[in-house]
């Protein structure tokens, strides 16, 4: 395996979220990365404009991790997960939950995010029944939410397009998006919209609180487009869980561990929810690895509701759970974020970043520009009456230029760096916009 890619070995690899058919027509092909690029099979430097997949906030190939990573394999490369441990394990979830809200400090590994949204829902309906509100079952997501792939994640998602094959999951209802008319090219948390929580009220009528275990979303929006909340949104959210006897969600697999500046978006919003989940940037995307951080309110009920000290409290988990070497790669992820003074980093660049971004508000096609923390979305007006299509347009020209930049529904989506410069934002803007003009 020597990172090139032949005709013939074009066929077995079924691609996930691809378009497998014209992928294979003319497949772009990375071959090795350093910092904030790729390297493509054509020997090119290309930009690394969304951090790998809102993964790589270190960039790549970090020589720290790498080094802590390459340690612990020829350390303890694998142990059980179940009835057998290992430190590394433990001193994760201390330093994890040390990092975390108050409150917020039982740690559950998993692999990625899609695990960890599956293992929040799960612990969710567990933590009612072991309080004896075993009705208490059904979920509230959000339209346009993004909770994984997995098939309670799809059931509380709400992106048409990741849903509509797969029929009826889970038990669920969505509240509104928080896209609002009017709301265009605000910076950073819009005004308006604060109201819209109030749904969650009507849901609540309509199903009644003895029947929802739990409310999901993320508090900024990633996949469907970079949706901040609406200034008072998730305090309002928070406010009717709470009254009503209804956990709350965070899905913070995007925006954990920096990308909004700080820790978790919790902690920059100032709400705690009572379950949190994260990955991607927990091991800088090295090692796949997601943490569902719960409220020690949840733990200790499952620890007092379980009977015997021998039963199984939560029968949940994964061969891979707290894997020693995803370990070692958070551990030196969150060594790396602290000794380079990451939240301050990203918080010093996004005002640059944000005026950046909206540089491009009154170029054609462009509808609308959101932004948070070193995150922004461009929402891009239709083309061929397609709504991906000019996304796609775009991403391809920027891929000529020597940009990688994803593309989703009617837009495009930007996750730098943490430590990229103002230079190479500079750049990456200038040449989306050239791209965008060209579409
Ligand atoms: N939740 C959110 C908010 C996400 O953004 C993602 C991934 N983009 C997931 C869950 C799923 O994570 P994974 O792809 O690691 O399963």
């Amino acid at each position: 395996m020597n990172g090139t890619l032949t005709s013939d070995k074009l066929s077995a690899y079924w691609m996930p979220f691809t378009a497998n058919r014209e992928f294979k027509k003319s497949p772009r092909i990375i071959t090795s990365a350093s910092g904030c690029y790729f390297k493509d099979d054509k020997g090119r430097d290309i930009y690394d404009s969304l951090s790998g997949l809102w993964t790589c906030g270190l960039g790549h190939n970090n020589k720290y991790i790498n080094k802590a990573i390459t340690k612990q394999l020829n350390t303890l490369d694998y142990a059980p997960s179940f009835q057998f441990s290992h430190s590394y394990a433990f001193d994760l979830a201390e330093r994890i939950a040390s990092l975390m809200p108050h409150r917020l400090d039982k740690v559950f590994f998993t692999n990625d995010g899609s695990e960890s949204v599956d293992t929040a829902l799960k612990m969710a309906r567990a933590y009612w029944r072991k309080k004896g509100m075993a009705s208490k079952t059904k979920y509230i997501g959000r339209i346009k939410g993004y909770h994984g792939v997995n098939f309670g994640g799809v059931s509380v998602g709400g992106i048409v397009g990741n849903r509509s094959l797969y029929g009826q999951g889970i038990d669920s209802d969505h509240l509104s998006h928080t896209l609002l008319k009017g709301n265009e090219f605000q910076k950073g948390l819009p005004l308006e919209g604060a109201y819209l929580a109030e749904e969650l009220n009507d849901l609540i009528a309509l199903h009644d609180a003895s029947n929802i275990a739990a409310v999901i979303i993320e508090p900024v929006a990633g996949s469907a487009g970079v949706l901040p909340p609406p200034v008072g949104y998730l305090e309002k959210v928070r406010e009717i869980c709470t009254k009503n006897n209804i956990l709350l969600i965070f899905d913070e697999v995007i925006c954990a561990f920096g990308r909004m500046g700080s820790y978790s978006a919790a902690e920059k919003f100032d709400v705690t929810p009572d379950i949190m989940t994260t990955a991607k940037q927990l091991t800088n995307g090295i090692i796949p690895m997601g943490a569902v951080i719960s409220q020690s309110e949840i733990y200790d009920t499952f620890m007092e509701n379980s009977g015997d000290e021998g039963v199984i409290e939560f029968p949940h988990g994964y061969t891979y759970s707290a894997s020693p070497v995803a370990c070692a790669a958070a551990m030196a992820t969150l060594d790396e974020i602290e000794r380079q003074g990451i939240m301050e980093r990203v918080n010093n660049l996004s005002p640059l970043f944000e005026e950046s971004v909206h540089s491009l508000k009154g170029l054609p096609f462009v509808n609308d520009i959101r932004n948070y923390g070193l995150a922004a979305g461009i929402t891009l007006e239709h083309k061929d009456n397609t709504p991906m299509k000019r996304p796609y347009d775009i991403a391809m020209s920027m891929w000529e230029k020597g940009f990688y930049v994803r593309f989703g529904g009617d837009t495009v989506q930007l996750g730098v760096p943490f430590i990229t410069t103002p230079k190479e934002v500079d750049l990456l803007v200038n040449a989306l916009g050239e791209s965008i003009e060209n579409s």
